[in-house]
């Protein structure tokens, strides 16, 4: 991108950077000609259970595919409920629907905590209810403690999306294993990417059994042909060597991001009109994925992210629009207001974060914050 007013090179939302041994390592795939349904997958579910404490991890195609048969293996089906946040990635509330379920969206705690609200989740079970769905936003960990007893009282089922969470954890137990199904996604601007992919965690075998069965078309093994629809869903050998030789330097760009996240934080505390969510102490146990901060004034958002744009060559983003307000499920559901999560669709910007970020580019960020809400 051209250097709009001469202050060094534009800085983007994301930026991937593979090493010499990501590269060695799936050529080696390619060149061994085993490009689906090999080794490599069981080697990278094995790896990533054994980091979560989990035992059962299925890897699949993509983080949207994880959240469909983790709603599955939950039993999640035709005339059911699932409870989903409204500050999200629509793939959470979509994957209900695939199951032939309603997504039932609720509200968000607030600015201050972007997760899904346990108060809100209560209000809304009825008995149609299968399941609610806790996002962990950036990383940082929704009340699942809470929810869990929530869940276990009503006998509905726990799904964690942590597509933005690994390596992150609450009071030392890993998200991905509050609940009783977890998706993770390896999309290219995740934490851990490798262009597309995803990965279901279940505490159950049995389920896990059925979320192995349901990622093939086809079992040679068997002549079924009369059990449940199947879908394709596998993850392919190439993605799984790179998502082996990545996941060996996870812990170390999550401690970067750890970092990086609370310079920010610190540099933020001097503008003005500008608020950043969740606590310094939620950062050293967050993957930190992404860097929101909030805006006191909503009527500033779309001035503030073109100005950074178009004057400092900063690109910013809005993680995430209310999922309530999509045409799709205006149509759907019914108008509803969900207060938080409109209030976080008008007022968040989610600024530039990588792992080999400087604190220089940080300085150069939060200046034209500066400058533009001045402006
Ligand atoms: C990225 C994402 C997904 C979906 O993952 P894909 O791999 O892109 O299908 C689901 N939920 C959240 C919160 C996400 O950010």
């Amino acid at each position: 991108m051209p250097d709009p007013v001469g202050i060094g090179p534009a800085l983007p939302l994301f930026d991937l950077r593979l090493e010499q041994e990501d590269l060695d390592r799936v050529e080696a795939v390619l060149r061994c000609g085993a490009l689906a349904m090999g080794p490599r997958t069981e080697e990278f579910e094995d790896a990533f259970a054994r980091r979560l404490g989990a035992r059962h991890a299925v890897a699949v195609s993509s983080g949207t595919a994880a959240l469909h048969l983790a709603y599955l293996a939950t039993g999640v089906g035709p005339g059911d409920e699932v409870i989903v946040p409204a500050t999200t990635f629509v793939a959470t509330a979509n994957a209900a629907l695939y199951c032939g379920a309603t997504p039932v969206i609720v509200d968000v705690i607030g600015p201050h905590d972007f997760g899904i609200d346990p108060t809100e989740v209560v209000r809304h079970i009825t008995r149609r209810t299968r399941a609610v769905c806790a996002v962990h936003y950036g990383g940082y960990a929704a009340d699942v403690d809470h929810l869990a007893g929530i869940c276990a009282s009503h006998e509905i089922a726990l799904v964690e999306d942590a597509a933005h969470a690994p390596s992150a954890s609450l009071t030392e137990r890993a998200l991905g294993t509050w609940g009783d199904a977890a998706a993770f996604s390896f999309f290219s601007n995740k934490v851990l990417s490798a262009g597309e992919g995803g990965l279901v965690i279940v505490a159950d075998p049995d389920a896990a059994e059925r979320v192995r069965r349901l990622r093939r078309p086809d079992d040679p093994s068997q002549e079924d042909g009369c059990g449940e629809p199947r879908f394709d869903y596998l993850l392919d050998e190439p993605r799984a060597g790179l998502l082996l030789s990545r996941l060996g330097r996870l812990d170390a760009e999550v401690s970067r991001r750890r970092e990086l996240t609370s310079a920010y934080r610190r540099k933020l505390a001097t503008v003005p009109g500008v608020s950043v969510p969740y606590l310094d102490t939620q950062v050293l146990t967050s993957s930190c994925y992404v860097m929101p901060i909030v805006l006191d004034d909503p009527a500033r958002q779309a001035a503030v992210r073109a100005h950074m744009r178009s004057r400092h060559g900063i690109q910013t983003s809005l993680l995430y629009p209310a999922i309530n307000e999509f045409t799709a499920y205006r149509t759907l559901l019914g108008e509803r207001r969900l207060p938080q999560a409109e209030r976080i669709a008008r007022t968040e910007i989610t600024l530039p974060l990588y792992p080999h970020m400087s604190e220089d580019d940080q300085d150069r960020v939060v200046a034209a914050l500066a400058d533009a809400l001045l402006a």
